[in-house]
């Protein structure tokens, strides 16, 4: 089959993706339209990943998470009145358009209704019989030999059959200068169809993945083990905090949280609270606690930004107790704490990190290629990872969708998931590991150059919109570009944001833009 210039085979994988949310129900929805046999483990009860609200917490404060469970994992970090931070239209996928109501229609929405777009997401495209519910993922592992995939959600991981092995490029002796693409690899009709001797061939790692920590106890329907083709890990990464060493902390006598565990302003009331970090969960966090608080001092690295001179200098709204502060430099032990800049502010009952998250992959934990980890995270920095996707040793069997932060998510995460799904076929190679190793030196190199701190690698911001024409490219010519609409309603939205913090959720006043998405969800059937 000839396309875009590939003359490739197109096949059929069985493909395991780890999560739920928006990530992995649309990587799902592209493997199926690409062909693909997946299957979506989810921990949860729910599509949807952080959008699904809970009222448990792993750190109870006041009369927060007191009822709930608190000793197992929280995945979500919502807040019961979090509105989205942008709206509602470019938040959709690019064919899924978000302009029906499901009981909240506010442009800038609740988290439910968030949830109810990804549920009906995941209902149209007839998701959920892929997904398996309350499995977490404790395990992947590379097939070292022996395996072949599973045929059937039952089966168990049926390694030992046929004998195939690795090949060269995927034992990380050495990059090699071959294109990635399953064409190269034998790898066809998900990856068993009776030609063992080109099996024998296979350079590409199939996947063991383990869903039940003991044997005994699990489900004896299924042994806990299966082998896929491919592994696409939708994880997420707002869940695992991420809580910068604060000197001092351990002698404090107030409260230390992270924005993760916080759910509403109740148990903040007439207390004095420091937010450190002023991102867009600082910022709301930090107004609505204020609503209540006695004073509430927003910490940030960018304290001397010009813009926030009058607020460092005086209180600033809604209730006029908000002010600008450096990032703390020490905790004391008589509940005082100093920031960066000198200044110091007593009495202060609880310190709230609101200092994003962590990526971690503990089902990775085993996952090497020869001696070497296929990934590893370091000070935010999930690398080697070409485009922000595949580890060129494992790529393009193994590979992560939805890193990139500072963006519109959902379009994104499909772009990423298409080229995916084509790379699997054999409709579009990769370059080979050697090219994709370079490319990625060359990335750190430039981020070392502009002075990018290793913790935003996967910051993207305004960088997004070349990255998704890129991706748009790479898919071939059957996938667009994301129409302007989108670039422009992301800025304008991040202009009106900075401009009129309060209130630009309820005062949206461009509606050519809203036009254009209206028109465009018309023609899709919306
Ligand atoms: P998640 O939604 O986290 O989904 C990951 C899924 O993987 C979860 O269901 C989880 O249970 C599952 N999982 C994890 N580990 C395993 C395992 N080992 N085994 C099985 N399952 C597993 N985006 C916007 O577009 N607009 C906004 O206004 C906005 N506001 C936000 C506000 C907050 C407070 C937060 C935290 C995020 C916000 N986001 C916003 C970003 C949001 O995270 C993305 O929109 C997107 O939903 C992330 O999707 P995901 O699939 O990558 O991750």
């Amino acid at each position: 089959m000839q396309n875009g210039g590939h003359l490739q085979p197109k096949q059929s994988l069985r493909v395991g993706v780890i999560g739920a949310g928006a990530a992995g129900l649309v990587t799902a929805r592209e493997l199926l339209r690409e062909g693909h046999r997946p299957t979506v483990f989810e921990q949860g009860t729910r599509v949807g990943g952080v959008w699904v609200y809970t009222d448990k917490v792993e750190e109870p404060h006041g009369d927060v998470g007191q009822a709930g469970a608190v000793d197992e994992r929280v995945h979500s970090s919502m807040y019961a009145n979090l509105r989205t931070n942008l709206p509602r239209e470019v938040m959709s996928y690019t064919d899924f358009p978000f302009t029906q109501s499901w009981g909240d229609p506010r442009r800038f929405c609740g988290h439910a209704e968030v949830e109810a777009y990804l549920e009906a997401f995941a209902a149209a495209f007839d998701l959920e019989k892929h997904i398996r519910f309350n499995t977490p993922v404790l395990r992947v592992t590379p097939c070292k030999d022996n395996c072949r995939p599973s045929t059937s959600a039952s089966s168990a991981a049926d390694a030992g059959q046929n004998g195939h092995s690795y090949g060269e490029n995927a034992s990380g002796s050495a990059a090699s200068d071959v294109a990635v693409g399953m064409s190269q690899n034998g790898l066809q009709n998900g990856g068993n169809a009776g030609r063992p001797e080109e099996e024998e061939k296979l350079p590409w790692p199939r996947w063991r993945v383990t869903t039940t920590p003991d044997q005994d106890q699990g489900d004896p329907t299924t042994s806990g083990e299966e082998v896929f083709d491919a592994v696409v890990v939708c994880n997420g990464h707002y869940s695992h905090p991420r809580r910068p060493e604060l000197p001092g902390a351990a002698g404090f006598p107030g409260r230390l949280l992270h924005s993760h565990s916080y759910r509403h302003n109740r148990p903040f009331a007439g207390l004095n609270v420091v937010v450190v970090g002023a991102s867009a969960s600082g910022e709301d966090i930090s107004r609505e606690i204020a609503l209540v608080a006695k004073k509430v001092y927003l910490c940030a690295r960018s304290w001397q930004n010009p813009a926030w001179a009058s607020e460092t200098a005086a209180p600033f709204r809604p209730r006029g107790n908000i002010w600008r502060r450096g990032v703390p430099s020490r905790l004391h032990p008589d509940g005082g704490v100093s920031f960066e800049g000198g200044e110091r502010v007593d009495d202060v009952d609880v310190v709230m990190l609101a200092t994003g998250y962590r990526y971690t992959f503990p089902f990775l934990a085993d996952a090497r290629i020869g001696d070497a980890p296929i990934v590893i995270v370091d000070d935010n920095r999930v690398s080697p990872l070409y485009q922000h996707i595949f580890p060129p040793a494992a790529a393009p069997t193994l590979s992560f969708v939805g890193l990139p932060w500072k963006v519109v998510p959902f379009a994104q995460y499909e772009l990423q998931a298409k080229w995916i799904v084509r790379v699997l076929s054999g409709r579009v190679s990769l370059p080979s590991q050697r090219h994709m190793l370079a490319d990625i030196s060359a990335f750190y190199a430039s981020l070392d150059k502009e002075g990018v701190p290793k913790r935003h690698t996967h910051m993207l911001g305004d960088k997004q919109w070349e990255y998704n024409d890129w991706l748009a490219d790479a898919c071939g010519p059957d996938v667009p570009r994301l129409p302007l609409w989108r670039p422009l309603m992301y800025k304008i939205a991040g202009d009106t944001k900075r401009a009129f913090p309060e209130t630009y959720r309820d005062e949206w006043h461009e509606t050519a833009l809203i036009a254009e998405a209206a028109a465009e969800a018309r023609t899709l059937g919306a």
